[in-house]
């Protein structure tokens, strides 16, 4: 190398896509505390208060409940190849790039894979998975609450009782669900979940939380051959989370400290009044976007809080939007993922940034970029019906 790299200096980005999330001061400070050792006393008593927080988030009594130490998708690899042995039947759940995701994760673990697919932006009844349950009689079901590919909410509960009657255990991702809407593991009898920590939890990526019910972990233990991921092994894992903590693997101490932080900040404002406040948001931004003719990707029944996808209207240059929205107002939003690709922009309203300032700012700035490409509208009518929204009923 001749010459040494400038210096580091990320521009300022306002993150309104479908993650990272923009990132609470007070996590940005976390990491950067001082780092103590992986099995120093004061660590171990940090990760004990982390899976307490986790614990309570997730709305369980699991004790196996831990941060993985990579993002998302190795949760997603965590659970899966946990509970599955080569040849074991699996049925996964696709109306999105996650599901489809799961699906690849399963057939690699040796799974022998049931796909149930959905239309994009549809969401699972249970009368969909009655015949592949009867067909399958698979050992696990996986799918996604929270599609951030097409900005769809699936419910839950009744599929989880169609699952346990079929004698399955039920998988859930819940990546984008987690810190913005309840995600009920024991009332819903959830008996693997994975997040990360990127989305609703403002924090930045690299940690996945994650859960096994009890029933689970007997799967696990009574296994005849070993998990096929030495790091994702859940019982070598359970000894580094458990009483013992029995050296694993080095723990991302720094990271920790910024889940740690992430998860005090939602407990301290309350989960109930975070989730109402992605609710509010998610309202506002929907009012103004269809103030100026903007519809929404899924089905209206099931729009998402945290995760706004929505068409992108004939004659719109996609690019042009997306990259003026960066390089002039510094705010980043997703673009659409497989079938959606340059049909949808995909906006977040994730965690520290589902905020009403986010989204004034973010519907000012996408009329201007849509008047000058010749979209017809009437000026300002996003921004005063988002305004009309947060102002209530009565300001109608
Ligand atoms: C983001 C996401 C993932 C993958 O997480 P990574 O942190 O990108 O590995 C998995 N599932 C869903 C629903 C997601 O939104």
């Amino acid at each position: 190398m001749s010459e040494l790299p400038p210096p580091l200096n990320p521009p300022v980005r306002l993150l309104m896509g479908p993650g990272p999330s923009e990132i609470h001061p007070r996590v940005l400070r976390a990491l950067a505390a001082n780092t103590v050792g992986h099995l120093d006393p004061y660590y171990l008593s940090l990760m004990s208060d982390m899976q307490g927080m986790l614990r309570t988030l997730f709305r369980t009594q699991n004790p196996m409940t831990m941060a993985i130490s990579a993002t998302g998708s190795a949760g997603m690899e965590s659970t899966v190849v946990n509970l599955i042995e080569p040849g074991d039947s699996m049925i996964v759940c696709v109306n999105g790039v996650f599901g489809e995701r799961m699906v690849d994760v399963a057939g690699r673990a040796g799974a022998n894979v049931t796909r149930v697919d959905r239309p994009w932006g549809e969401v699972f009844e249970p009368s969909h998975l009655k015949e592949a349950l009867a067909k399958a009689k698979p050992k696990v079901v996986g799918i996604v609450m929270a599609e951030t590919s097409t900005g769809a909410l699936q419910p839950l509960d009744e599929i989880s009782n169609l699952v346990h009657d079929a004698g399955a255990l039920f998988l859930v991702d819940a990546v984008t669900a987690l810190g913005g809407m309840p995600v009920e593991v024991d009332k819903w009898k959830i008996d693997a979940i994975y997040s990360g920590s990127q989305k609703c939890l403002s924090c930045p990526p690299g940690l996945a939380p994650a859960s096994f019910s009890p029933a689970a972990l007997e799967v696990v233990l009574q296994r005849k051959t070993k998990v096929q991921s030495w790091y994702l092994d859940v019982s070598m894992l359970a000894k580094y989370w458990g009483q013992e903590r029995v050296y694993h693997h080095t723990g991302p101490i720094n990271m920790t400290y910024g889940l740690y932080e992430a998860l005090r900040i939602i407990l301290e404002e309350g989960q109930e009044q975070a989730f109402e406040r992605h609710a509010s948001n998610h309202r506002a931004l929907k009012a103004g976007l269809a103030a100026i003719g903007i519809r929404y990707a899924s089905n209206e029944a099931h729009t998402l809080p945290m995760l706004n996808a929505v068409h992108i209207p004939d004659g719109i240059d996609d690019m042009k939007v997306r990259g003026a929205l960066l390089n002039r107002f510094g705010i980043e939003i997703g673009g659409g993922l497989g079938a959606y690709k340059g049909k949808v922009w995909r906006v977040g309203l994730m965690g520290h940034g589902s905020r009403q300032g986010n989204v004034l700012a973010f519907l000012g700035a996408l009329e201007q970029l849509l008047a000058e490409q010749g979209h017809k509208f009437e000026h300002g009518a996003s921004i005063a019906a988002a305004n009309a929204e947060y102002a209530g009923p009565k300001s109608r």
